[in-house]
Parts: C-alpha cells; sequence; structure tokens
C-alpha cells in the first residue's frame, strides 16, 4: 500500500536514509493505532540519476505493509504530477510537444490514457477540455494517466 507523504525528493536525495520520514498516524489498511518500520524500498525518480530510499512501514496486527512515496509523484510514474500536468496542457493548447528530456512515446502513452480514463469516468468530457478533465479525475482519487483503470 503507497503512503503519500508531503515532503521534497531533494531532501530525501540529499539526507538518504537519514531522511525523517512522517510515521503514519495509523495503520492505513484496518486503522491499528500503531505501525512499524519496515526498513526501506529504493525507487527511481526523473532528474535523479541514483535511486531514493523509501521508508516502509509495517502493521503487525493486519501485516500490511506501507510503503511511503511523495505525494508530488503518482504510484509508478517517475515523473512528478506537475510537470505531466504542465506538458499535457501544452500539448493540448498547442497542438505540439514542448521539447523537453522527456520521451515522446512516454508523453503521449499519458494523453493517450487521460483521454480512455476521460472518456471512462466523465460524462460529456470533451467539451470542457482535457486538462479540466486531468483535473477532475484526480479530485475523484484516478491517476489520470494510468494505464490501469
Ligand atoms: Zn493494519
Amino acid at each position: 500500500m503507497i503512503y503519500f507523504v508531503e515532503c521534497l525528493l531533494k531532501d530525501i536525495f540529499e539526507q538518504g536514509k537519514d531522511f525523517q520520514w512522517i510515521r503514519p498516524a495509523a495503520c492505513l489498511n484496518c486503522n491499528h493505532y500503531m505501525v512499524w518500520g519496515h526498513g526501506f524500498v529504493p525507487r527511481y525518480f526523473d532528474g535523479f540519476v541514483s535511486c531514493l530510499y523509501m521508508k516502509c512501514y509495517r502493521c503487525p496486527l493486519c501485516r500490511c505493509v506501507m510503503t511511503s512515496r511523495p505525494d508530488t509523484h503518482f504510484s509508478r510514474i517517475l515523473c512528478c504530477k506537475e510537470t505531466i500536468r504542465t506538458l499535457l496542457a501544452l500539448r493540448i493548447t498547442t497542438g505540439r510537444w514542448l521539447r523537453s528530456s522527456l520521451s515522446l512515446p512516454r508523453m503521449r502513452h499519458w494523453l493517450a490514457n487521460l483521454k480512455r480514463h476521460a472518456l471512462a469516468h466523465l460524462t460529456s468530457s470533451w467539451k470542457k477540455g482535457l486538462i479540466t478533465d486531468f483535473d477532475r479525475l484526480l479530485d475523484m482519487r484516478f491517476v489520470p494517466v494510468s494505464r490501469s483503470m
């Protein structure tokens, strides 16, 4: 289970495993009052050449493992939400992709997935615009650019 934390990747990069993670107040699965530290897992993010270590926690009652992740990023996507939204907004308004370090197929993949999510989860989505749909899908707790529905 992913445990989203408000933090900066830069701080995690600089401090490594010494970074002071915010412990979950309760288990995200069963709401047990206490969780234990459960080591670290390496994760990769855009802009960092090496992996960053994310703190894990484990519930002693239901044994659920919660992996920390910066709330600036979606689960399983290396690029931050804000960059994805900006790149998609530019593509939608100008019809062209911004030249960046990100690959075109990757950005096209996000746009295709955003369209699929909008069609599947929103009614009359095309009339208000895809970026509005992106924000609305976020509010509905979907990952608008994820392949999984
Ligand atoms: Zn639990």
